[in-house]
């Protein structure tokens, strides 16, 4: 694999993927083993939940199993009925995927058209940006200010020139703000008619009681095409099973997406983790609980030591190093701590650590270096 675009295959590849930076993704745990020669402490890099899926997920996951000489059902059914009935939706506008990230993936390759613009918030979750670019379309980047409030008037003035598709994450990934209701309703009343507005929910479990509002109630009355997206890869900690959804305007939607997704997306072993997950609540409260609470006390230890960080509804962190993030996360992971280094301009500086449990958290305090 390399890094730099490869000349070797003479013009081969496309230049709008040729010219994509890698994904950076989190070290998997052998991975790290390999590479490291140490285990790791705390794997604090890709905002999994530290408690993993509950019991019964796991235990339909064996049972599952059995079964996967047959294909599954290729649209998963059976959970999109769950989908529907848990989030007060129809089954026929859900659409799941191998991940939402599949999905992310399908909506570009459905709707966009070389030379399109995409509008989104900065720093950005990397894959509302590479799909995109890959579709030969450009990236419009409204970077959050410096008290991290929603930036809905630089969004609004995006709309200025032509936009295909508005994609930002609420929860922000790596940030951690949400848009207020106020916010959404204005962003929606200036966004063109046309715009697909798509609304990644992928932390919405972690929202505290009373900062977050009904995005599906705002959603149902604009005027534009748009699919929220929502994923049983964080507080449900299926990461590893690779299934997310999406809830989309119309059933036209789903269809065009069914068209670009892979068929068989999602396999049955992770759609029946996924049904048993969505049935135990209280598997979720106590995720949701954990990081609240955890949230609150490393972003003040963080701040304590000097380190400015972003407000957060979510089971992460973001902070500001102080210096090269790629260099300090490189130190963490020297004593076995994996975080995420922030690879965008403006926020080179900035790293990204996800709330693990109390004891991986206080492993993270302890690694920090002296400042
Ligand atoms: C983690 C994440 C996703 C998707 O994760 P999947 O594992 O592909 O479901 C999507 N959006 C954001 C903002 C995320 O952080």
């Amino acid at each position: 694999m390399k890094d730099t675009p490869d000349t070797s295959l003479n013009g081969l590849v496309r230049p709008e993927v040729d010219s994509l930076p890698r994904y950076n993704a989190g070290l998997a745990l052998d991975r790290f083993r390999e590479v490291y020669g140490i285990d790791a402490v705390a794997k604090l890099d890709s905002n999994e939940n530290p408690a993993g899926p509950c019991a019964g997920a796991i235990a339909a996951m064996r049972a599952a199993a059995e079964g996967v000489g047959r294909y599954p059902d290729a649209t998963s059914t059976a959970l999109r009925q769950a989908i529907a009935v848990a989030t007060g939706t129809e089954a026929d506008r859900i659409i799941m995927g191998n991940g939402s990230e599949d999905l992310i993936g399908a909506i570009f390759r459905a709707v966009l058209r070389p030379g399109d613009r995409v509008v989104t918030i900065c720093p950005s979750f990397g894959l509302h940006e590479f799909g995109a670019l890959a579709c030969g379309a450009s990236m419009a980047k409204v970077p959050f200010p410096a008290d991290w409030a929603f930036p809905v008037d630089r969004l609004l003035a995006e709309m200025a020139q032509p936009v295909r598709v508005l994609i930002f994450s609420s929860p922000s990934n790596p940030a951690g703000p949400v848009i207020d209701e106020a916010g959404l309703c204005r962003l929606l009343a200036g966004t063109p008619a046309g715009t697909l507005v798509v609304f990644d929910e992928a932390y919405l479990e972690y929202v505290a009681q009373g900062a977050g509002f009904d995005a599906l109630a705002v959603l149902a009355d604009a005027v534009q095409p748009w699919i929220v997206l929502r994923t049983f890869s964080k507080a449900y900690g299926l990461a590893g099973a690779r299934v997310g959804y999406g809830i989309a305007s119309d059933t036209g939607l789903v269809a065009a997406l069914l068209k670009v997704r892979n068929p068989f997306a999602v396999n049955g072993v992770a759609v029946a983790g996924a049904l048993a997950a969505l049935a135990d609540r209280d598997h979720l409260a106590r995720g949701a609980a954990l990081a609240a609470s955890e949230r609150a006390r490393i972003s003040a230890a963080l701040r304590a030591r000097g380190h400015a960080t972003a407000p957060t509804e979510t089971n992460f962190v973001f902070f500001d190093t102080g210096g090269d993030a790629v260099a300090f996360a490189e130190a963490l992971r020297r004593r076995g701590v994996l975080i995420k280094p922030w690879l965008e301009d403006p926020f080179r500086g900035w790293a990204r650590v996800t709330l693990g449990t109390p004891a991986e958290n206080d492993a993270f305090l302890a690694a920090l270096p002296d400042r």
